[in-house]
């Protein structure tokens, strides 16, 4: 789509109030449906509004032009002066969707009466407000991802990082709503692992963001909402709250009435109150008034669905931060933004899940996998279970298929908004209760979610019941030509539709009568959407009609007439018609009011099923590509045997060589393995497999390997690859460093850390010098956690070949690995195996040749490489033994020239310690002869 270049002069500012003095009499905007419009713009000043006018949505003014120019949407004028852009209702949600997507906000506003019953101007109202958090409509969500608004409050003074932070989240399409505590440095890792999509903060009382809450959104690169500041008070919040569940207390949530987080639970309540709520309406004179809402189809929302606030308990979830999620592409990959690749795509393909419930929960359970023991082994025993009973599964999966987004449909008829099918969905799921319970029936590790089922019965009979006894099993899309409710169901029904289906007979009578009483073979009686119905006749009898045919309609070869018989016939059928459609809006009112009483049921129905789902996909994975149950202990370890990449081995097929890991064994003490290896050889698949491995474990579900004994892990880091981060105007070696640095903080005993390459981004020597004391840190020492001195379980890999003597300075700390390479005619042969040992070589102009560089550019770079080598040769054994580096220092080797200059000469220190006045003359000739040759011969 192009985005063309408007030519329209510039309109007069709509945010002038219409009715003020001085405007000229026949000003274009001042029309009864402009005055509304600019009434309900003064409502919503910071949304597009969509102004329903007929079957158009219509923009005016400063939305017009900027719906042109952000969706290439013909730009016109209503009258002079009056810019307007329209898009046809009926395919509003599309370009809803690409504006809300493009960062608009969207509200709107609909005729809430019919044309016909108006007397002036039809009466209209905001229906819905539409920002990124709050959306529900199921054409404007991705059915695989939760979408989240989130309500942030800082709970202390002052910037520091760790100040505490409340943050209320509500899933407004589903009506999960969470409290997390969380502090300023974690709360964007926080929000980006549950896909939050709008967060609002308070502004400050100048009307600003203030910088903290800035900070914050830019971290979690996501959009703010600022609010006033009184709607994040503690009493207002706990108002909100006691207002919307109907409670006297809180405690019933586990809430004190003054607890902080009560600040920012209230503000998103209210928020998302306000977006779903219809506003006032206003009338042709642009004043304010209720909405009469008579003739609406619209229920009225009452956010049934939205559960009580449920508080997250510290510490229950693996931390894995937004950089780990991104460079370990958990949810897509990096270069395409793509789940195809990523992790997440191993779960949609083969043994994907059946619901959207489950999908989204594979996403959730894999983006913050579980941090205790006893919940992930229940996830493991479920898994198992599956896969050893294709029974058990194939039954569970068959169930599963015929229940649909369970939790979005709350969703909607909490908002008012549910349709026809989701109500009949909604019963087809219902019914699956039974059948799921069954399935998991003889499964003890299934006896959770037996009984919750088990629980539930009654209800989801009931309602199953009702509705698939109620509506049809295809219904239609809307209400507005009925078609939902059975026949046989509602008496008043059944006598308005009876009167619709004799009209065939009696139309039948009635042509054959006129064609007797007139001698007309050819006249036809019939019916057409935009005229009603009428009488035909060819155009050559025209002029044999009888007078009482009035004439109504002439074609190319007939005229159609209407008789006052016919007239009074279609009056009748057509108000047993609208007696029909409103017999059955109100039934479907009674049927979605009936299932908002149980809404708490349909809710947790929808969580049991997606559980289910998500197990059974873990299952299928398992079995389809022979993943291993991993063993989860509580010791500091982590013991891999032949453990793949989980994206890989699907990519290479047979030919990924799998690879072993062994952290702080028994057998493999060390916690830390330096990798190295040439470029190419697989050093970053391996700790990234590793990583991986460990994260599916905790998430519960089976894992690529042979086999596999985990400790429980609090945390992942990464510190892989570059990532751009030029936006936050860092520049990749500070980026490397802030990562690191947030490492070295943070990784306790039980966190696992992987490295690759770090000190990449600076001068060799800069880098190499980083890299060892980074090493040297994580292997030893740990500065954060003092009180708790183990050190992490780390990979480390680099192409810093000195580090490897490391696993001597550091024994049973530091194990070295390497990536074997065979050489091969000059030619090396990558192996992809990992083994003990270091390697001291980088074979970099090799892969340079892989890669395809010139000949010429390789052959010269063997030259300087082999004379480099020589002049190095000089270098071995400096003695650096002396230099005070501490505690452990680097060793001899050709490399290690390179410290040289940051070095003493060992000469300096001899000379420091000789006492000259014990020396005679003749013994201080023969120490200067002595060290002014070790001078200009080093490494003797
Ligand atoms: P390095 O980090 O050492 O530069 P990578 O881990 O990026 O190397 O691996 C380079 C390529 O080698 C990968 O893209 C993959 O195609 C292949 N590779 C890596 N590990 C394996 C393995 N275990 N089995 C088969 N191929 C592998």
């Amino acid at each position: 789509m192009t985005v063309k270049e408007t030519t329209n002069p510039k309109p007069a500012s709509p945010s002038g109030d219409p009715d003020t003095a001085g405007r000229p009499k026949r000003d274009p905007r001042d029309t009864p449906a402009m005055r509304q419009y600019f009434g309900f713009k003064r409502q919503h000043p910071d949304c597009m509004l969509f102004f329903r006018m007929g079957d158009f949505y219509e923009m005016f003014f400063e939305d017009a032009i900027a719906m042109h120019k952000a969706l290439g949407v013909t730009l016109t004028q209503r009258t002079e002066g009056v810019p307007m852009a329209g898009v046809p209702h009926h395919a509003a949600e599309g370009y809803i969707r690409r504006l809300i997507a493009q960062g608009f906000r969207v509200a709107v506003c609909d005729q809430i009466q019919d044309p016909k019953d108006a007397k002036g101007v039809v009466e209209r109202a905001v229906t819905r407000v539409l920002t990124p958090g709050t959306l529900v409509d199921e054409s404007l969500l991705a059915d695989d991802a939760s979408n989240c608004l989130a309500a942030i409050s800082f709970l202390d003074a002052g910037d520091e990082p760790e100040c505490r932070v409340a943050i209320a989240l509500i899933e407004a399409s589903t009506g999960a709503f969470t409290i997390i505590d969380s502090s300023a440095r974690a709360a964007p890792d926080e929000l980006i692992r549950r896909n939050v999509t709008e967060i609002i903060h308070a502004e400050s009382a100048d009307g600003q963001t203030p910088a903290r809450a800035t900070r914050l959104l830019e971290a979690a690169r996501i959009p703010g909402t600022p609010r006033p500041a009184w709607e994040f008070r503690l009493a207002e919040g706990a108002a909100a709250l006691h207002a919307h569940f109907r409670v006297g207390s809180l405690a019933g949530f586990g809430l004190a009435e003054d607890d902080p987080a009560l600040s920012a639970a209230g503000a998103v309540l209210r928020y998302l109150l306000e977006t779903q709520s219809p506003g006032v309406t206003i009338d042709g004179s642009g004043q304010e008034r209720p909405a009469s809402d008579a003739n609406s189809d619209r229920r009225q929302p009452t956010l049934a669905h939205l559960q009580p606030p449920r508080r997250e308990p510290v510490g229950h979830h693996l931390m894995i931060d937004a950089t780990t999620l991104r460079a370990l592409e958990v949810e897509r990959t990096i270069r395409a933004s793509d789940a195809d690749g990523a992790l997440l795509g191993v779960f949609s393909g083969r043994g994907a899940c059946k619901t959207p419930m489950g999908r989204r929960l594979v996403r959730d359970w894999l983006c913050r996998p579980l941090a205790q023991l006893d919940r992930i082994e229940a996830r493991h025993g479920c898994a198992a279970t599956l896969t050893q009973d294709a029974r058990t599964l194939s039954h569970l999966e068959s169930a599963l298929s015929h229940v649909q987004d369970v939790a979005r449909i709350a969703g909607r008829i909490g908002v008012g908004r549910a349709a026809p099918r989701d109500l009949v969905a909604l019963g087809g799921s219902l019914a699956q209760n039974r059948e799921l319970a069954k399935a998991i029936s003889n499964a003890l590790a299934f006896s959770d979610q037996q009984s919750q089922l088990q629980s539930l019965h009654a209800v989801t009979e009931e309602l199953a019941h009702i509705i698939n006894k109620t509506c049809v099993e295809n219904p239609p899309a809307h209400l507005r030509e009925g078609g939902l409710i059975r026949d046989g169901v509602d008496r008043a029904l059944d006598e308005a539709r009876a009167l619709r289906s004799d009209a065939g007979k009696w139309l039948a009578e009635y042509q054959a009568s006129l064609t007797a009483e007139h001698n007309l073979p050819n006249l036809k009686v019939g019916f057409n959407r935009v005229f009603g119905y009428y009488i035909e006749l060819p155009r050559a009898q025209a002029d044999r009609a009888p007078s009482a045919f009035t004439r109504k309609q002439t074609l190319k070869n007939a005229e159609r007439y209407i008789t006052p018989e016919l007239k009074e016939f279609e009056q009748k059928v057509q108000s047993a018609e609208g007696r029909a459609i409103e017999r059955e809006q109100r039934l479907f009112a009674d049927l979605c009011a009936k299932a908002a009483d149980h809404i708490s049921t349909i809710s947790a129905f929808a969580q049991v099923a997606g559980e289910l789902d998500a197990l059974a996909c873990f299952a299928r994975v398992a079995s389809a590509r022979g993943w291993v149950k991993p063993e989860m202990t509580s010791a500091p370890e982590l013991e891999i045997r032949e453990g793949r990449h989980p994206v890989l081995e699907d990519t290479l097929s047979g030919d990924f060589v799998p690879n072993d890991v062994e952290l702080g064994t028994a057998e493999s003490p060390a916690r830390l393995a330096l990798i190295t290896g040439p470029n190419m050889a697989g050093k970053s698949t391996y700790i990234r497999q590793t990583a991986l491995i460990a994260l599916l474990a905790h998430a519960g579900s089976f894992v690529p390997a042979k086999s596999a004994r985990v400790g429980m892990i609090d945390r992942i880091f990464t510190r892989v690859g570059a990532e751009d981060a030029l936006h936050a105007g860092q520049s990749t070696f500070m980026v490397e460093m802030t990562e690191t640095a947030n490492i070295l903080r943070h990784a306790t005993g039980a966190s696992l850390v992987i490295l690759d390459e770090v000190g990449r981004g600076t001068s060799t020597l800069d880098g190499l010098s980083l890299a060892w004391a980074v090493a040297e840190e994580l292997a030893t020492v740990r500065a954060a956690a003092a009180h708790q001195p183990s050190c992490p379980r780390v990979l480390f890999a680099t192409h810093y070949h000195e580090l490897t003597s490391l696993e001597e300075q550091l024994p049973g700390s530091v194990a070295n690995l390497h990536v074997a390479v065979r050489e091969w005619n000059d030619e090396i042969v990558f192996l992809h195996r990992i083994a003990p040992g270091r390697t001291d070589q980088s074979y970099g102009v090799h892969v340079a040749r892989l890669a395809g560089l010139p000949d010429r550019v390789i052959a010269r770079a063997r030259e300087v490489l082999s004379s480099l080598a020589v002049s190095h040769e000089g270098d071995i054994g400096v003695g650096v033994a002396a230099t005070g580096v501490a505690p452990s220092t680097p060793p001899a080797s050709a490399q290690l020239s390179l410290f040289r200059e940051y070095i003493e000469h060992p000469v300096v220190e001899r000379l420091r310690a000789v006492e000259l006045e014990k020396l005679t003359a003749l013994e201080a000739f023969d120490l200067l002869r002595a060290l002014t040759e070790e001078a200009e011969h080093p490494a003797e």
